[in-house]
């Protein structure tokens, strides 16, 4: 395809990459998805899209109309840019904690943007609560309607990756793949490729990469919901089990420490040349540690989510990782300093 009929047919079918330096290291096939180069810049745009067709395709949205979403930023770029191209306004709501570059650039896409304090879920005003609620009033006064993606419990998000990246995955290796790893944010992305993958080869292992603070390794290897401390990466990090999760089993799961998944993305930088964020990192170490449990000749495919320059100011920013306790690396230690 050399003219496409919208930035909406660039979303999905993104290269495999060979992350040469950990597959070399354990003798294993590490392949990551490169879903950071999507239009939005993330593989929040599959799921975007899947969500507004779904909408529409239940007659609940139409050109004029309005999305609103709780997001912790991608979801909400991949939003606005399907709606600025199907004449729909977009409404998001996000937690103020979230990084400077991810609220920039949800601005420069015009949506609107509602800032809201960082509570937990149960609170009412919790950002996708307060999304939920917005959406409801604006249904009631906008004739093209107006829609609350709710992406964690949306099943359109799941269908999103069992109806394109599980089967480009598929495509891509020719059904050579023995395992999948990713992180968790809305669940969509590991549950709808695990399906894909599944429906293709029974066999196959799948494997939950979680950051500290989320509940989800705790519920995959002990049946409960528990979690402690907290984490840097964004965008993942579940503490329950949403719609889109649900009727998910897993044959790996690891709890990545800050430290591994931040060494992890400076490794990329240096080893591949791939400049990529938190949960990326989270994915990748992911994927080190099944290769690891599963044992040389096998072939992995994790997902590169976004690039690190929607992380510039934390993940790339000497201070900020002092302050946390996380490695420097060297490239950012000294001012002008570059990589041997
Ligand atoms: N990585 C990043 C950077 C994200 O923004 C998200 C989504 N919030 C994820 C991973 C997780 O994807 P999913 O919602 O499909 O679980």
């Amino acid at each position: 395809m050399t003219i496409t009929s919208s930035v909406l047919d660039t979303i999905g079918n993104t290269p495999l990459i060979r992350l040469n330096r950990v597959s070399d290291d354990t003798g294993c096939e590490i392949l990551g998805k490169a879903e950071f180069l999507n239009p939005g810049q993330s593989v929040k745009d599959r799921a975007a899209l899947s969500i507004v067709r779904d909408a529409m395709a239940r007659g609940d949205l139409r050109p004029g109309g309005t999305i609103v979403e709780g997001t912790a930023g991608n979801t909400g770029i991949g939003l606005a840019l399907v709606g600025n191209a199907l004449g729909m306004k977009s409404v998001i709501v996000i937690p103020e904690t979230q990084t400077r570059e991810k609220k920039d650039a949800l601005r420069a896409l015009g949506a609107q943007l509602v800032e809201v304090p960082a509570v937990p879920y149960r609170d009412p005003n919790n950002y996708i609560k307060v999304a939920g609620r917005m959406a409801e009033r604006l249904k009631r006064d906008n004739p093209a309607g107006a829609i609350w993606a709710n992406q964690f419990d949306n099943v359109a998000n799941r269908a999103a990756h069992i109806a394109t990246t599980g089967p480009e995955i598929w495509e891509q290796t020719g059904g050579k793949i023995d395992g999948f790893i990713c992180a968790v944010g809305t669940g969509g992305t590991l549950a709808g490729c695990a399906m894909a993958l599944r429906t293709r080869k029974p066999g196959i292992a799948i494997g939950l990469a979680d950051p500290p603070g989320a509940a989800l390794f705790s519920y995959y290897t002990t049946g409960e919901l528990a979690s402690e401390g907290g984490s840097v990466t964004e965008g993942i990090g579940q503490g329950r089990i949403t719609a889109n999760l649900e009727g998910l089993v897993v044959d790996h799961a690891f709890q990545i420490p800050d430290a591994e998944s931040v060494t992890t993305v400076f490794d990329l930088v240096r080893d591949e040349g791939l400049c990529l964020g938190t949960s990326s990192g989270v994915n990748v170490a992911g994927a080190v540690r099944m290769a690891r449990a599963m044992g040389p000749g096998h072939t992995i495919v994790t997902i590169l989510c976004d690039p690190g320059t929607r992380y510039q100011s934390r993940l790339f920013n000497p201070e900020f990782l002092r302050e946390k306790g996380l490695p420097v690396p060297d490239w950012l230690e000294a001012d002008g300093a570059m990589l041997p």
